[in-house]
């Protein structure tokens, strides 16, 4: 046994220590001290033991010899092994996705250990390393996988969270059957839930269907696609998970196929879909139609959010003051309120850009890729008010898997199969309901609270005794709302690279500016009864600042956008001025008497 060295030469020499007769060749090598108790006696000296290895490269056969001898015999301690009980505790850490650093130092305060009892990082790495690949799937081995997920395919007595596997290819048993991810034989493999699932079971028009493709979560470089609805509020409910091998056509059709037949096991109904959100992908789209285009009534969507990335791109090139006018025009088009409203501008837009030479380029390609054809559909009209125009709800799903599922990292695909499972178990036991109605979000009350402070949303109150008071009077249930200032609407933005901020800041420019595109100089007349308020903004969003604005000033909700009760008392403000006919309406009326009076 040789105390630790290190190579320092090693060639390829005429063999001498075998006893073949041919002439052939031997490895010698020469091995320098690295010892480091030897380093801990004499720091400043290196130590002069030698050593030679000849191995045979024939025969195989190795000599040993050794010249002088080191400076000191002590051979240093070998580190500790890892406990039984730090063994356990590495195995929970592992399983909650710790890396081997970190239960490294998880160790060091738990069991109180000080540098010299602390096992080295290599031996937690290798400790943690051979647990997870053996025990919790950390590894890309076909038949592992194939059996982990064929444990876990939908049989039917799955309890309502619990989650399982499909696929479109099946045995005879009716278990999911994956390829290995070769052109030939792709790897394709769904993941839900039944709760999960039967949230498409409602009004196909109520509801955006969203598939969207996320990268970087494996090691072996497949796509997962997400699919979900989005409701009124914009907010996102996951569906099923795929992971799959390839983009093309096939996988589409396989995964939408899948979906579709496993949703009618569980709920004994065929899926609906009427409107979806996609990217502007040929294969996506092609997938879908022919999937649903046969009994579905489908309107494919393009994520209004790729567009203006598309168009920044291609107007980079522009003369800033025509890439604004361009801008402004297509965002001019997103918010048309109708076919005939938005052919009519097209019209206009496309013979406007027509006079400008620099534009003749970019305006051939804006009718090519975003007027005909299949990305064609990317205005507010195409769904109703309030839904999600653009692909930001599952985006920003896809966010929330890489930060709490993957934690940032590719994972091997037994693991990420296990994660993703775990997600859909998860996401099935979320209360967040499914909105039916639009409802003011936070960032705009928000932004009404600012605005009020300001001074910059006004009621519109005509002096008594003109005309316009009579009207107004008239129809106590619209309120004359005028708004001010040209802020910026806050747009949370999918990532943080420049591009992307660029965007998100552009949009939230435009949106500000259909607060107060064609704003009449009494205001805009919204309805506090039924909830409506005429502006662009409103109509995309169903819900805008000037509505907010009106309840709150009725007192029908507070400054955080909460309903409050009905206010029934005697209006102090109005009192002296028609006391008879309102007071009459509220509190006692006025010919009944005190109890006491009675008696
Ligand atoms: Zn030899
Ligand atoms: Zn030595
Ligand atoms: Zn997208
Ligand atoms: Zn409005």
């Amino acid at each position: 046994s040789l105390k630790p060295s290190k190579v320092t030469k090693s060639q390829l020499v005429p063999c001498t220590i075998c006893a073949i007769p041919v002439p052939h060749a031997m490895r010698y090598k020469q091995l320098a001290c690295t010892c480091s108790e030897c380093k801990k006696v004499a720091p400043y000296t290196t130590c002069p033991w030698l050593g030679k290895v000849l191995i045979c490269q024939v025969a195989r056969i190795a000599a040993v010899s050794e010249a002088d001898k080191h400076i000191t015999v002590a051979t240093a301690s070998r580190k500790m092994k890892l406990t039984e009980p730090q063994k356990e505790f590495a195995r929970e850490m592992a399983k909650h996705g710790m890396k081997p650093a970190h239960v490294r130092n998880a160790m060091r305060s738990k069991f109180r250990l000080d540098d010299d009892d602390l096992p080295t990082l290599r031996q937690v790495q290798n400790f943690v390393n051979h647990f997870s690949k053996s025990k919790l799937g950390a590894n890309d081995r076909c038949i592992e996988i194939n059996t982990e997920i064929r444990s876990m395919a939908y049989c039917g007595t799955e309890a309502d969270a619990q989650s399982f596997s499909f696929a479109w290819e099946e045995d005879a048993d009716g278990h999911p059957l994956m390829g290995n991810g070769s052109d030939d034989r792709p790897f394709l493999v769904g993941l839900t839930t039944k709760r999960l699932l039967r949230r498409m079971d409602r009004d196909p028009s109520t509801f955006v269907f969203h598939m969207d493709a996320t990268f970087k979560l494996n090691q072996v470089g497949y796509p997962v696609f997400v699919c979900g609805i989005s409701d009124k509020t914009r907010s996102f409910h996951l569906v099923a998970i795929f992971v799959t091998s390839q983009r093309q056509v096939s996988e589409y059709e396989a995964a939408l196929a899948a979906l579709r037949r496993v949703y009618t096991r569980v709920t004994s109904k065929q899926l609906a879909l009427k409107y979806v959100m996609g990217d502007a992908d040929d294969a996506q789209y092609n997938g879908f139609q022919s999937v649903f285009a046969m009994d579905c009534n489908l309107t494919y969507m393009m994520c209004f959010y790729h567009v203006m990335a598309k168009v920044i791109e291609r107007t980079r090139g522009l003369q800033a003051s025509q890439a604004a006018v361009v801008t402004r025009d297509i965002y001019d088009l997103h918010f048309s309120r109708s076919d005939e409203a938005y052919e009519d501008r097209k019209e206009d837009i496309l013979s406007n850009w027509g006079v400008c030479d620099e534009l003749l380029e970019f305006s051939a390609y804006f009718k090519k890729q975003w007027l005909v054809g299949k990305f064609r559909l990317w205005q507010c009209y195409q769904s109703p008010s309030g839904h999600a125009t653009t692909n930001n709800p599952v985006e920003q799903f896809n966010r929330l898997l890489k930060r709490d599922y993957t934690q940032r990292r590719q994972l091997k695909m037994g693991m990420l199969i296990k994660q993703l499972a775990a997600c859909c178990t998860d996401q099935s036991m979320s209360t967040r309901p499914f909105q039916l109605v639009t409802e003011a979000s936070s960032t705009l009350n928000n932004r009404v609270k600012e605005f009020r402070r300001q001074g910059l949303l006004t009621e519109f109150n005509p002096r008594r005794g003109t005309l316009e008071y009579l009207l107004h009077d008239a129809q106590p249930n619209i309120a004359h709302i005028r708004s001010e200032g040209v802020q910026r609407v806050y747009v949370p933005s999918r990532n943080r690279t420049q591009e992307v901020i660029a965007i998100s800041a552009g949009m939230g420019v435009q949106y500000a500016r259909m607060e107060r595109q064609g704003q009449p100089p009494t205001g805009w007349e919204v309805d506090v009864r039924c909830g409506v308020c005429p502006c662009n903004y409103f109509f995309k969003f169903g819900s805008c600042i000037h509505l907010s604005f009106a309840l709150q000033v009725r007192n029908v909700i507070d400054s955080d956008g909460n309903a409050r009760l009905v206010y029934r008392g005697v209006n102090k403000r109005k009192r002296g001025q028609d006391s008879v006919m309102r007071g009459a309406l509220v509190g006692r009326p006025p010919n009944n008497g005190h109890a006491l009076d009675i008696q």
